[in-house]
């Protein structure tokens, strides 16, 4: 099983001190935050990359179980584990299809992302060979110049897809490149050409599919792209897309990621600590060791420059991160072997350290942040129904 029970986490926890906490009952806050921002239309919740680190299956199974309209996921593999897991909810593969993948889609109910006229055709031939209807997503490349067919070449595919027998033609989507900026231009640009190719189905009175572009920027800071549908990833994990996003709607983030303090010891004056020497003792100092490294996913490029909070108070990271422990300077303050360490998350007192400061620290964007922890992690779940699927 992929789930772990209350015994089986100790067991674990016995094993490693170092571990992610999620609270599955944040999510379902973030979620129903972003159902209320969007009023009636649905929220398809994306779990792509191990549902942005916080573990593929069991945020599936609990958010399957609150009811949620649709999955976005970006590989096929990711939608077969979840049908194998026993998951119903509709599930859309956002990345292109790959060679012979089209019969493992229609076989499993999951839905196609078709991005050219060659794709739909060979999905509908595949559907007509396997006598089962394919569910069928249109994608348009409306300026992120990713997958899609472009805006302005789009009527062939619109076209095409009513002449499909085998294809049941659900939904048309398109994704945006900046709407978590400040600067809405090109995001407006987008939509504008997006529209253009709505207008294909008002033209010929036709019942327009599912429409849906809105990621957690658009969400956020463009309520005229929501349509029928918003896909909603980072923000629904808690965590804001970029510092300049507006914060129209109130998420809390769902993940800590805890470890224990394992060594104490005192360093000597002008003590170099670490691989290569990077960071040496200026006086005599308290300096404790956690077994968390690159190794797990703490990026390396943030040695010198992290912090990690320690009975309430951020410490400094110091030396190189190696690939299973890290070193943090107390100073001359105590700590003790089985002190809690966070490294990301929130303490009693409210002293926290967000994915966006790390992500600082790193050099890179909360999204890296998350998806980066390793597999070696263990999740631990709070919240939600603790019932085994
Ligand atoms: C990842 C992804 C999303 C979700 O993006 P967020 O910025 O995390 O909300 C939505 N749509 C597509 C096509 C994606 O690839």
């Amino acid at each position: 099983m992929h789930t772990l029970n209350e015994s089986v986490i100790e067991e674990n926890m016995g094993l490693r001190p170092t571990y992610l906490q999620i609270n599955l009952n944040t999510l379902t806050a973030n979620y129903q935050a972003i159902q209320q921002a969007v009023g009636q239309r649905a929220v398809m919740v994306i779990l792509k990359a191990n549902a942005y680190g916080h573990g593929l299956v069991r945020v599936a199974q609990h958010m399957a179980q609150e009811g949620a309209a649709y999955f976005g996921v970006a590989y096929l593999e990711e939608a077969l584990l979840l049908r194998q897991e026993g998951v119903t909810t509709p599930i859309l593969v956002l990345g292109g299809i790959v060679g012979n993948q089209i019969p493992l889609f229609i076989q499993h109910d999951i839905t196609i992302t078709a991005s050219s006229v060659e794709k739909l055709e060979a999905i509908e031939i595949a559907a007509q060979k396997l006598g089962i209807r394919a569910r069928v997503h249109l994608k348009i490349d409306t300026g992120m110049e990713r997958i899609g067919v472009h805006y302005y070449s789009a009527e062939a595919l619109q076209e095409a897809s009513l002449a499909c027998e085998w294809c049941e033609i659900e939904g048309i989507y398109s994704h945006f490149a900046n709407s978590d900026s400040a600067d809405l231009t090109h995001a407006k640009t987008q939509l504008a050409r997006f529209q253009t190719v709505l207008n294909f189905y008002d033209q010929r009175n036709l019942r327009r599919p599912c429409v849906h572009v809105g990621n957690s920027g658009a969400i956020l800071q463009l309520p005229e792209a929501h349509f029928d549908m918003v896909r909603a990833g980072i923000l629904f994990y808690g965590v804001y897309p970029d510092r300049e996003t507006m914060r129209t709607v109130a998420v809390r983030p769902a993940l800590a990621w805890k470890s224990k303090v394992v060594y104490f010891k005192v360093v000597q004056p002008n003590h170099p600590v670490s691989y290569g020497s990077t960071w040496r003792s200026d006086k005599m100092t308290r300096i404790v060791t956690i077994p968390v490294g690159y190794g797990d996913g703490y990026f390396r490029s943030m040695s010198n420059r992290a912090e990690v909070i320690i009975r309430g108070k951020r410490y400094p990271v110091i030396g190189r991160i190696c690939m299973d422990q890290m070193m943090v300077d107390i100073g001359w303050e105590s700590a003790y072997n089985d002190d809690e360490v966070i490294l990301l998350g929130e303490d009693e007192s409210g002293v926290a350290i967000s994915a966006d400061d790390l992500a600082e620290w790193a050099g890179t964007i909360a999204y890296e942040v998350l998806t980066n922890i390793n597999t070696r992690v263990p999740r631990v779940y709070v919240g939600g129904n603790s019932a085994r699927y």
